[in-house]
């Protein structure tokens, strides 16, 4: 490697204020905020730099990185650091309720809901009868009543905030009882014992990992007990020797002592499990009609809505959560109060079938769809890039959001040979290109799962396939 003399190239990098001298970058700045012209600078000045110093032969050097720097180069960085970054992408992972892909979208309804209420004035603390100032937790709480007989509802944030809310409201300096088997941690940091700990209450744990006994819980019953916690252990299974108390059980101790049940069911579900393919798990009308005092779920999970946390249960509880003045600190925004709103006014609708949420299209799609899919990329393949090798195969997806962990849907994907790429490489690619697919890797081969991705989007990824395999970014043409 023969060492080359960088202080010549590095000296004619031009000064930033110079740069801004160019009469045609003087034009830039009546278009664009000059920081935003400076900064763009500042980065393709330090981009030259950086080119010059990690170079190892003179001939690494181009015209670009010796040259002047332009008004167009200069445009193009304006316009690529001032890109939104919260940005459409196209969910080929198979999981339907993808934390990190923003969990459950939304129906059309629950769309069309929150433009208008964010686009205009509306009632959502104002009693268009009366005249006077109202509630905005009516919107949603005749509908919560109506779907899951509960007495009384109130909706927050999102449910750990449900969560936080409900022990401190009940339970602050006193003592919660709780199974060891439920101590769960879920994706971002998100612990039962620390949301306890901030809530104010005091842990008291029983039983073991495995099992846990209505004894256990009976043993701990104190003068300071004011409230028995049931969390739903979202995200894994304890199998083989396992025992839980039953909700029975625990209503009935609930009874004897007059302590509350608390259940934080993690995803909420309307829907019995069977009806949309699922393997069995009580829903919140079976909670509610079972005994539980409090029952706490997500909004964008199973449900199918935006994020929320709704809580549902006793009036008396509720009206104590609803009167405490961390509610107001925890409040739902109005966007969400309205997509929630056109969410449950669906499942009221259409009780049985409320498939006009993606969520419970995707859990209900019939496999032979998801195959005609997966046929009709394989296909476009075969037309636009008949080197690359695909095959479309049966394979398992998963619910996601913490719900079912154990449980596979059948699904279809279309399984891609990434040669010469690895898969590594091919996935990200995938992943970085316009637009971008979030695909997942099995055994070398990139699977593309036909659950999670829209019937609309079906036809743009042969396309995103070829700017893989041509290295080429691609055209963004279905917006973010
Ligand atoms: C997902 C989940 C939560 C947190 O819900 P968010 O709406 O994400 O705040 C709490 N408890 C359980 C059991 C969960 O599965």
């Amino acid at each position: 490697m023969a060492e080359f003399d960088k202080k010549k190239y590095l000296r004619a990098i031009p000064a930033v204020d110079e740069t801004l001298k160019t009469p045609d970058i003087q034009l830039l700045l009546r278009r664009f905020p000059r920081t935003l012209v400076v900064k763009a600078i500042q980065l393709l000045l330090a981009q030259r730099r950086t080119r010059v110093l990690t170079a190892t032969e003179e001939t690494h050097i181009d015209e670009e990185t010796a040259g002047k720097i332009t008004a167009n180069a200069i445009e193009k960085k304006v316009r690529e650091i001032t890109q939104p970054s919260l940005t459409r992408v196209i969910n080929a992972s198979g999981i339907i309720v993808h934390t990190n892909l923003g969990r459950a979208p939304l129906s059309q309804e629950a769309i069309d809901s929150m433009v208008h209420t964010a686009q205009y004035y509306s009632n959502l603390e104002f009693d268009l009868e009366k005249g006077t100032r109202g509630s905005r937790y009516v919107h949603v709480e005749r509908f919560l009543k109506d779907i899951t007989g509960a007495e009384a509802g109130y909706v927050v944030n999102n449910n750990a905030a449900a969560v936080l809310l409900s022990l401190n409201t009940l339970a602050r300096d006193r003592e919660v009882i709780i199974s060891r088997g439920e101590l769960i941690e879920i994706g971002g940091s998100f612990r039962i014992p620390e949301i306890m700990q901030q809530s104010g209450a005091r842990l008291v744990e029983v039983g073991t990992t495995n099992r846990t006994h209505i004894s256990d819980y009976r043993n701990a019953v104190t003068d300071q007990t004011a409230a028995i916690l049931k969390v739903h252990t979202s995200n894994y299974r304890v199998v083989g020797f396992t025992s839980e108390a039953s909700l029975a059980e625990l209503t009935a101790l609930s009874d004897e002592f007059t302590v509350p049940v608390l259940f934080d069911m993690g995803s909420g579900s309307f829907l019995p499990a069977a009806s949309v393919g699922l393997a069995d798990e009580p829903t919140a009308l079976d909670l509610i009609k079972g005994g539980a005092d409090l029952v706490m779920f997500s909004g964008d999970k199973l449900l199918g809505g935006p994020q929320a946390g709704v809580i549902i249960g006793r009036k008396k509880l509720i009206d104590a959560v609803a009167g405490n003045p961390l509610a107001r600190a925890l409040r739902i925004d109005k966007l969400t109060l309205a997509a929630l709103e056109a969410t449950l006014r669906t499942y009221i609708l259409k009780p049985e079938c409320p498939d006009a949420l993606p969520v419970i299209r995707m859990l209900t799609v019939q496999e032979a769809d998801l195959k005609k899919r997966a046929v009709k990329i394989r296909r476009d393949v075969k037309r636009l890039i008949p080197s690359l090798g695909v095959s479309v195969q049966q394979d398992a997806a998963q619910v996601g959001g913490g719900s079912y962990p154990i449980h596979d849907l059948p699904t279809w994907v279309v399984a891609i040979d990434p040669s010469p790429l690895t898969a590594t490489e091919f996935e990200q690619r995938l992943r970085t290109g316009s637009p971008h697919i979030i695909s997942r890797i099995s055994k070398d081969t990139i699977l593309l799962d036909m659950r999670t991705v829209f019937p609309e989007e079906v036809s743009v990824i042969a396309g995103c396939l070829r700017n893989v395999m041509t290295g080429a970014g691609g055209q963004d043409t279905i917006g973010h």
